[in-house]
């Protein structure tokens, strides 16, 4: 069975302080949650990362960033490269979030430097595929997420994709409160898994995590993580307080025991 993985997208929220004190609230309500069991990952802002990072040694949840360059160093202006996010033992890394696309002009090309620079790093990349609702109107969902994967991955070997991560998010639930139906959800992740079968192979694709994200909170991580391709979820918003994150990851956590 693949381990599930529950990630907190804190997104350009936080102040220091609160990040420290979300960070806490976190370890203290989650320790007894088995490290082997489920894999649970705070991303927040990168001006707390170091600090937050503190926080979590010797504790049973992992650090991740929401973005990174694809070079080591130069002039990169405002930018952070994979190597600096090791230096401060960041883990994972989120990569073509929909935000970076939609406002930063992230691209399935700039996605696939990225991927490539964050696995020749050691961090395990969270890369985030999904289509908006124009294109799941416009019966296009699926060809989108082709494009966005096999753009995305273009030359990625088999060793290295058992080492990535794959958030299915829907643009349209994305911070919108609505959450795609544990159907809609399980029938685009098991699209995403077939067609890493056609990339891969059958063994490749059955042993590489997909997250769900969008809208997801307490009420409804349950039903989502109860599908055979749903490995855990990308969490934005409901990862900004103690209690809902807590309840989403123990909840998840009683749905795989
Ligand atoms: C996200 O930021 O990846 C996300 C899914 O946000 P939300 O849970 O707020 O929809």
């Amino acid at each position: 069975m693949r381990k599930t993985i529950i990630a907190g997208n804190w997104k350009m929220y936080k102040t220091v302080v609160q990040a420290i004190e979300l960070a806490n609230g976190l370890k203290r309500e989650l320790f007894a949650v088995a490290s082997d069991e489920i894999d649970i990952v705070l991303c927040p802002p990168f001006t707390a990362l170091s600090e937050v990072g503190e926080v979590l040694v010797d504790s049973n949840l992992q650090l991740g960033a929401q973005d990174t360059f694809w070079q080591d160093e130069g002039a990169f202006t405002g930018e952070v490269s994979p190597m600096m996010l090791r230096d401060i033992e960041v883990k994972f890394v989120i990569i073509g979030h929909s935000e970076r696309r939609q406002y930063f002009g992230e691209t399935n090309e700039s996605v696939n430097k990225k991927l490539k620079a964050a696995l020749g790093a050691g961090l395990v990349p969270i890369v985030c595929v999904g289509e908006t609702l124009k294109q799941r109107e416009g019966g296009e969902t699926f060809k989108v997420l082709e494009e966005q994967l096999r753009e995305g991955l273009k030359g990625i070997e088999e060793q290295g994709i058992e080492g990535v991560v794959i958030a299915y998010e829907p643009v349209w639930a994305i911070g919108t409160g609505k959450t795609a139906t544990f159907q809609q959800a399980q029938e685009a992740q098991k699209y995403i898994r077939n067609l890493l079968v056609k990339m891969y192979n059958n063994e490749v694709a059955e042993k590489i995590r997909i997250q769900y994200g969008g809208s997801v909170k307490p009420e409804n991580i349950a039903e989502l993580i109860r599908q055979p391709d749903i490995d855990g979820a990308l969490v934005g918003g409901a990862s900004l307080t103690t209690e809902s994150f807590t309840a989403i990851v123990k909840k998840a956590s009683e749905v795989r025991k």
